[in-house]
């Protein structure tokens, strides 16, 4: 997750056109698969397999997925066939101890060239796009800011057109290879399956058929989402939640957002749209929440929470306008610096986080919770007292407390999420359908 994306890369070579972690060949996606007969169809799971592995033998595959050798040989000739797996020709990565056995067995991988796919992330600040092939490699990246908000759809579109442009202008190695599908993720309510956003801060319309409209803009196949979604699946794909089958991810930007992995996958709710932990109420007839209900976790923690008390414990009188941003940090800056008034405000809304992650911990039972977003650089946020009033309001079940790990990550890896669920849904419509497989 910490691989730097410069744009404009050169091509690499060939054999280093794998993800590469202290030298070894790293795959991409969940490691952990619900197989068996309620999984999808075994050439998919194969597919899967390698692809998260970065590189398996025939035999490797065989015992992974419990499946006969004969099957997995007919199996892979078909995905070698299909120019999705490749038999890999550098064979010093493979175990030693299937070496020994004397003629090496050749390992398989995902053929990177089979097709790439791009990642948006769009925000109120900035929008990101990255450009992934389909063995989870990067091929370039871009940013630009964002245009006024709240914006119609069209110009939305407009937005993305020029965002999808610079990205593939700077994106590295053959062009020839096609750009098959875009995953994008934006603040909001989004009803991923329809394409469309119920709201969004980003755009003026309700119910705006976005997927519908960037299609008939962009000429691809373009699968939309919750951002917070996207930052799940990119821990799920490429980050700290590849070994965990059930995990939570709780951001703090301008809102509170929550994503769940459950059995190794995205749980989005019945309906598409749920986990709003923000709207969550702490507290009866508490806050005013900018949904306009009261008591939402979000009217304690979000930064117009922070914002609300911020002028009285600054003595903003004479500051001139600042920014929400900038009297933030200063409010931040303060609160270390010993003013008191600060201190109070960061330390509630730490608080009433700690009441919020432990109704998750309560709720779901997390292997882990990852805090992320931008504010994570506010350390009352994960400061030891916030964890252990977490652990405290939970009931004590005589386990160790669930694992929290800090992830500040920018916005380049929200993007990468949303290759994840470009790859993951262009991976079900090459391989999914049972009649093929
Ligand atoms: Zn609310």
């Amino acid at each position: 997750m910490n691989d730097a994306t410069t744009p404009n890369r050169p091509s690499p070579p060939r054999a280093a056109s794998r993800q590469l972690r202290n030298g070894s060949i790293v795959g991409c996606g969940p490691r952990l698969r619900n197989g068996g007969d309620s999984g999808p169809p075994l050439r998919q799971q194969v597919f899967e397999h390698v692809r998260a592995e970065g590189q398996a033998t025939r035999s490797q595959i065989t015992r992974s997925l419990g499946i006969s050798g004969g099957m997995v040989t007919q199996l892979t000739a078909d995905l070698i066939r299909s120019g999705l797996l490749e038999e890999m020709a550098d064979t010093d990565r493979q175990t030693s101890r299937e070496t020994a056995r004397g003629r090496p067995p050749t390992a398989l991988g995902v053929v990177p060239e089979s097709g790439r796919v791009l990642g948006l992330k769009l925000s109120e600040d900035v929008h990101t796009a990255v450009i992934t092939d389909f063995a989870g490699v990067e091929h370039g990246s871009a940013t630009r800011p964002s245009g006024r908000r709240p914006s119609g759809l069209d110009a939305l579109s407009e937005e993305v057109a020029a965002l999808v442009d610079q990205a593939l202008s700077n994106a590295a190695g053959p062009s020839t290879v096609p750009l098959v599908a875009i995953g994008l993720g934006l603040p909001g309510l989004v009803k991923h399956e329809e394409g469309t956003v119920a709201w969004s801060p980003l755009l003026s319309q309700r119910n705006a058929p976005l997927k519908a409209a960037l299609e008939a803009r962009l000429g691809l196949p373009v699968h939309v989402d919750n951002d917070v979604n996207m930052l799940s699946l990119a821990e799920l794909w490429f980050g700290a939640g590849r070994w965990k089958s059930d995990f939570a991810v709780v951001t703090i930007e301008q809102g509170v957002g929550m994503g769940l992995v459950l059995g190794n996958q995205l749980y989005r709710g019945a309906r598409g749209m749920g986990l709003e932990l923000g709207h969550t109420k702490v507290q009866m007839d508490g806050a005013l929440c900018r949904c306009g209900r009261r008591g939402c976790l979000e009217a304690y923690v979000a930064d117009y929470a922070l914002l609300r008390e911020a002028a009285t414990a600054l003595d903003s009188d004479g500051l001139g306008p600042v920014a929400p941003e900038d009297m933030l940090d200063r409010l931040f800056g303060q609160a270390k610096a010993g003013n008191r008034a600060a201190a109070t405000i960061f330390r509630r809304a730490g608080r009433y986080l700690s009441l919020g992650l432990s109704n998750v911990v309560q709720l779901f039972d997390p292997e882990l919770i990852i805090l992320s977003g931008a504010r994570m650089r506010y350390d009352y946020l994960y400061a030891e007292e916030v964890l252990a009033e977490m652990t405290a309001q939970a009931l004590d079940d005589q386990r160790p407390p669930v694992r929290v790990e800090i992830h500040a990550w920018g916005d380049l890896v929200w993007a990468r999420g949303a290759t994840a669920l470009a790859l993951s849904v262009e991976t079900d419509r090459l391989l999914g359908d049972p009649a093929l497989a």
